[in-house]
């Protein structure tokens, strides 16, 4: 499970859960509940495979070769996103996130790419974490270097083998989400601005060395054309605007698909507008953080 992703930007995903609750904002402009949620892979997959309830948060396999316990047998360097079919910090994940932050300690090797859409609930859980450790740390050193590893991050100097992301597609959540996720320390702090669902702008947050983003996601939604789970309309001058934004402040961006508004407009021949080699020279960007 995880392995072989189709996430342009990772090598592999570790889903530590499975289920989640959509996050819904009031739009400032129409008045509206909006939410990028709305047509959640999960909630997809989870209609369409095993009939598990979407919203009820489960820990995956903890058992040896289990999903839960992936990263512990990868050898080789990697890039880790966490998770797909959760939310990182959902707060149902507070009763297991601790054996998360073990196997990520453990694991110097892999890059962890932590995405959320709670950055509120971060710092929280970084606290919540560091209690549970110093509570079972009397007999158990392993433990009390997971608490000096927590505390070492909530005192400023967090792993070097995490990445920390917000996922925001309008301009009043990147507004709320990205000032919150920058006040955690973290090695690299970036965004992921998909489903991009209007034009933004970001310049404001650009540039690690000004203790701001060092990464930019970007890409328009894929959807179907009929039934439930729909795409949403993008343009290719909001996707512009924002490689332009990260190539005039030099931080790094990822262009990962156009989407399926895009496609068809296009005429593009992958589905969703995957493949950067269809798409205009300007858009063929796909960079790491430096
Ligand atoms: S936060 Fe992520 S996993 Fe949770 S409902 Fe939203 S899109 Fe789905």
């Amino acid at each position: 499970m995880g392995i072989n992703t189709a996430i342009s930007w990772t090598d592999i995903t570790w889903n530590i859960a499975r289920g989640c609750h959509k996050v819904y904002d009031k739009h400032p402009t129409t008045g509206e509940k909006v939410s990028e949620c709305e047509f959640c892979y999960m909630y997809r997959e989870s209609l369409n495979g095993t009939r598990h309830n979407p919203e009820l948060v489960s820990q995956t396999s903890v058992k040896s070769g289990g999903a839960f316990n992936l990263p512990l047998r990868l050898k080789e360097p990697a890039k880790v996103f966490t998770s797909s079919l959760t939310d990182f910090f959902h707060k149902d994940i507070d009763s297991f996130r601790l054996e998360t932050f073990d196997i990520i300690r453990k694991t110097p090797h892999l890059t962890y790419q932590i995405l959320t859409k709670r950055p509120g609930r971060i710092r929280l859980a970084l606290e919540l974490a560091y209690e549970q450790a110093m509570n079972q740390g009397s007999n158990n050193s392993g433990m009390l270097s997971l608490a000096y590893w927590l505390g070492e991050w909530l005192r400023g100097i967090p792993p070097a083998n995490v990445w920390l992301g917000v996922s925001a597609g309008y301009q009043h959540t990147i507004d709320k989400r990205v000032p919150i996720l920058l006040s955690v320390p973290a090695n690299v702090h970036f965004v992921s601005i998909e489903p991009l669902l209007e034009k933004v702008d970001i310049s404001k947050y650009l540039g690690a060395a000004d203790g701001g983003l060092a990464w930019v996601i970007v890409g328009g939604e894929s959807g179907n054309e009929n039934g439930q789970y729909r795409y949403r309309p993008c343009q290719i001058e909001w996707i512009l605007q924002v490689v332009d934004d990260c190539h005039k402040a030099g931080t790094s961006c990822w262009v990962k698909q156009l989407g399926t508004s895009l496609q068809k407009q296009y005429g593009f021949k992958a589905r969703h507008a995957t493949d950067p080699t269809e798409w205009p020279a300007y858009l063929q960007v796909q960079q790491f953080p430096l």
